[in-house]
């Protein structure tokens, strides 16, 4: 296959859905942390795995036995949207192939906690059945995108062009997700959102605040006249980082 011949891949739906049925056998055979539907723990060898399955599977080696460029793999527990990003140099179009970099990063939270949730969980316009699923729907959409850089030096999962390409390669209608965030898991099971009042213990004092922020902990915003924080009234407050199963809505 030449390089060019990327964009014009067309595989029938049975034969997409084949070929990633066996690409998932064969990677939780492989992975050293992945034995089954569930995400527990992941590295960044199980991203250079899949992408090398992906390859046998969906791009006949293209790749393995063409690439010149490098391609690397990261995981973030920091992203809170996106559950993936295909990051390239700004010179990326100036560039030789065999300088060319891209580097595909994951957003691990949203497979850690894809069961804490319990309702239909969409990627790409298909409903995921298990946390694996959706990883392979997450990184499919993140491959067409460095395809597109790599074939085009530019890429945009808004515009007609990829929306094609992830539909003719791996059968995509959609590219959102609606896996569930840490915001929603935060309001789902215990009650609170950003901006809510919450109450907490801290050095065995009862606290009151403001929720600011929710993360893998929430930072909440408690009233103190020695606080280093400034509100435009003029009011100080100093933040706590607390566990969110700690807080409670009042
Ligand atoms: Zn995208």
């Amino acid at each position: 296959m030449k390089k060019e011949n990327l964009v014009y891949i067309k595989l029938e739906n049975n034969q997409i859905i084949r070929n990633r049925k066996r690409l998932r056998e064969n990677f939780i055979d492989e992975s050293h942390n992945i034995n089954n539907e569930e995400i527990k723990s992941i590295s960044e060898k199980d991203l250079i795995l899949l992408f090398k399955l992906y390859d046998k599977y969906f791009f006949n080696e293209y790749f393995k036995q063409n690439f010149r460029g490098k391609i690397s793999f990261s995981l973030s527990n920091k992203m809170t949207r996106s559950a993936g990003k295909t990051i390239v140099p700004r010179n990326l179009s100036s560039l030789e192939e065999t300088s060319e970099r891209y580097e595909i990063r994951i957003g691990v939270n949203f497979f850690f906690h894809y069961y804490e949730l319990k309702r239909k969980k969409i990627v790409n316009g298909i409903e995921t059945k298990d946390a694996l699923h959706s990883l392979l729907m997450v990184f499919e959409h993140e491959l067409i995108h460095f395809i597109e850089f790599y074939v085009y030096k530019e890429s945009n999962c808004k515009k007609n062009r990829f929306k094609d390409l992830a539909y003719n390669i791996f059968g995509h209608v959609d590219v959102y997700h609606s896996l569930p965030t840490i915001r929603e898991i935060a309001y789902e099971k215990f009650g609170f959102k950003c901006g809510d009042r919450v109450c907490f213990v801290h050095n065995k004092k009862e606290l009151i605040g403001i929720v600011n922020s929710i993360n893998k902990r929430a930072a909440v915003m408690v009233l103190d006249k020695n606080g280093r924080y400034i509100d435009t009234e003029k009011n100080r407050y100093t933040k706590y980082y607390v566990s969110l199963n700690l807080l409670k809505k009042i």
